[in-house]
């Protein structure tokens, strides 16, 4: 195709503004899915995406629309998650885009990720084109939001698309606008071939499949490539676009953005960021990539059953085909046994794989705390990276220890700005700047370290802000602290999957806190169970859980057989997500119960 009729755009937004919902919409105005097809949030393909109503993955897909000015474009559409772990997908997004739909509700205005996802299309010289959404409400103010979307972001507002999702308003005029303002791509059809790998995923039929933008040249089936960072050769098997099934095409050419069926079938060898460039008279500088996900909180996971350590570990393996930012080492617990410390993107994408890991494998487990990445400076002057505060060495070996920090962004409601600074100082933040982008919207910035932002603040601030606030976050450096390990004490024995890393001026707090809470999520037990929080063999806070006063199988001594069966049957039943640890039985949210206590 002509390139002067191609027009490839991503759709960037806060969480819940409406990106899958117009991206619906223009599948249906463009007739790519019939009506009757049609479903919500239809590139959402995950369960947990639809049952959850977020977007995890980019999803690309091609669209052919007929214009006012009588010529037919195609459209390739990227509609890209907006939540906060989710933004190194828009990164990879952006990069095979030359401009995005910048969707805004307009009953919200600009938020946290609007800024964020807004700076990332800037940075990567796109052109964006603002939409305000959800016109058809009541409560909805495009005059305020336009003000918020020049004075916040600096993108002119006057011209921006009023739309809505629900009814289809403003679509068509939406699509002229991707039409006339967004650049057609550049780049040379007769040029050696290079493409930018921007996602992949595993096809058990057909291996690794990749998501391609071709820059320069042309690729087809049976084509000898290669990848230039990984060096690894690939017959094209098939290349084609997605409609949003995927149709096979003769070949793709500079400007057009499709699929390629690698047949490899080890996912980790499509690096994303790669680029692609045939095997005979190659490009010879790559384009440039972007930076890879880092994790930014850890937890252990461990089988309850110790026979599934090896299903846990496929299972892994098998989400980690679809996520390159899923990383994990094996962990092993003196109170868990064998399992794995995982890394994630942050608290949702933790949630979700955990979720996933139970529902499509079938597997029990028990998550550990989450924790972050210290670094820990030592004596012998080694520095470890530390994700587990088991594997803390003894404070005699330690020289000093670093924390990760964050600089979060919090837009709110100027009524709320006490409640943020309250709430954010609770946290060991430290203020940085305040702006206002309109009389309802504040921008704060403060700098606060990861392991607190993990620590409830999300729902915290929410509820403290009668849900107006929003939050978005980017790694900003290490920083030293009075750090120490906070040791829980089961009947006088160290569980060292409940220990975690605690500043000095928290521990005491925290100590007693978590004991109070251990000891009413923690059920009686025959015995009685003192727990203790310590830090370095010195207690600071002391529970006891009382013992059960009656045995279950008491009162059928010398009863009938079947009724003895139900009895530990049902107690088989309450036993479930709980490990025997010792002699003493622990629920899983005895593990979570660290992020609660503030
Ligand atoms: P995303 O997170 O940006 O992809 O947002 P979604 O497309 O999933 O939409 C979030 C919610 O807003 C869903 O419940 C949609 O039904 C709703 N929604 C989206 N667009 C509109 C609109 O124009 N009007 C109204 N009333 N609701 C909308
Ligand atoms: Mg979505």
């Amino acid at each position: 195709m002509n390139p002067e009729y191609i027009r490839n755009f991503s759709i960037i937004a806060h969480i819940d503004h409406g990106k899958s919902t117009i991206s619906d919409r223009i599948l249906e105005l463009t007739g790519t899915v019939a009506k009757r097809d049609m479903t919500n949030q239809l590139l959402d393909s995950m369960d947990i995406e639809r049952e959850r109503g977020i977007t995890i993955k980019s999803q690309a897909v091609r669209v052919m629309y007929d214009a006012d000015d009588g010529n037919t474009y195609q459209l390739n559409l990227i509609d890209t998650p907006g939540h906060v772990d989710f933004t190194y997908e828009v990164s990879r997004s952006l990069a095979a885009c030359e401009g995005a739909v910048l969707v805004v509700d307009a009953t919200q205005g600009v938020e946290a990720q609007t800024v964020a996802n807004a700076m990332m299309a800037m940075n990567a010289d796109l052109e964006i084109v603002p939409l305000i959404n959800k016109i058809d409400l009541p409560s909805a103010e495009p005059e305020r939001v336009k003000t918020e979307i020049e004075d916040g972001l600096a993108i002119l507002a006057d011209d921006a698309i009023l739309a809505s999702g629900k009814t289809g308003e403003g679509i068509h005029g939406l699509l002229e606008a991707v039409v006339g303002l967004i650049p057609p791509p550049e780049g040379d059809s007769e040029a050696p071939l290079r493409a930018l790998i921007f996602d992949s995923y595993f096809d058990a039929y057909r291996g690794v499949v990749a998501l391609i933008r071709v820059v320069d040249g042309r690729i087809k089936k049976g084509d000898q490539v290669r990848l230039m960072a990984n060096d690894a050769q690939i017959l094209v098997e098939e290349v084609g676009a997605r409609r949003p099934a995927e149709v096979a095409m003769p070949e793709l050419v500079a400007g057009e953005v499709g699929y390629l069926v690698t047949g490899l079938k080890d996912v980790s060898q499509v690096r994303v960021g790669d680029t692609l460039t045939s095997q005979v008279n190659g490009a010879k500088e790559p384009l440039p990539g972007y930076r890879e996900a880092k994790p930014m909180v850890y937890t252990g996971l461990f089988p309850i059953d110790s026979d599934q350590y090896e299903p846990l570990k496929e299972a892994l393996e098998k989400l980690a085909l679809n996520d390159p930012a899923l990383v994990w080492e094996p962990e092993t617990s003196h109170a868990l046994g064998f399992g794995f410390r995982v890394g994630f993107l942050g608290l949702l994408h933790m949630e979700v794989i955990k979720e996933r890991l139970e529902r499509e494998f079938n597997l029990d487990l028990i998550a550990t705390a989450p924790s972050v990445e210290y670094h820990v400076y030592m004596t012998n002057k080694e520095m470890l990276s530390l994700h587990s505060p088991q594997d803390l060495p003894d404070p005699s070996e330690i020289e000093h220890i670093e924390e990760p920090y964050l600089r979060a962004t919090i837009m709110v409601p100027p009524d709320y700005v006490g409640a943020v600074m309250t709430l954010a100082t609770e946290h060991r933040g430290t203020f940085k700047t305040m702006n206002y982008l309109s009389t309802t919207t504040v921008e704060m910035i403060w700098e606060i370290p990861s392991s607190e932002l993990i620590m409830d603040f999300f729902d915290q601030l929410k509820s403290r802000t009668k849900g107006y606030a929003s939050l978005d976050y980017e790694f900003s450096g290490y920083k030293e602290g009075a750090l120490q390990k906070l040791d829980i004490l089961l009947s006088g024995k160290p569980i060292d999957a409940l220990s975690f890393i605690v500043h000095k001026d928290k521990a005491y707090d925290r100590g007693r806190v978590l004991c109070e809470k251990l000891k009413e999520i923690i059920p009686r037990q025959l015995f009685e169970v003192p727990i203790q929080a310590a830090v370095g063999g010195r207690v600071l806070a002391r529970q006891t859980v009382r013992a059960k006063r009656k045995d279950v199988l008491a009162k059928c001594y010398g009863g009938d057989i079947s009724r003895k069966r139900k009895l530990l049957e049902k107690q088989k039943q309450g036993k479930k997500r709980m490990k025997a640890i010792g002699n003493v039985e622990v629920p899983q949210e005895a593990f979570m119960a660290i992020l609660k206590v503030d």
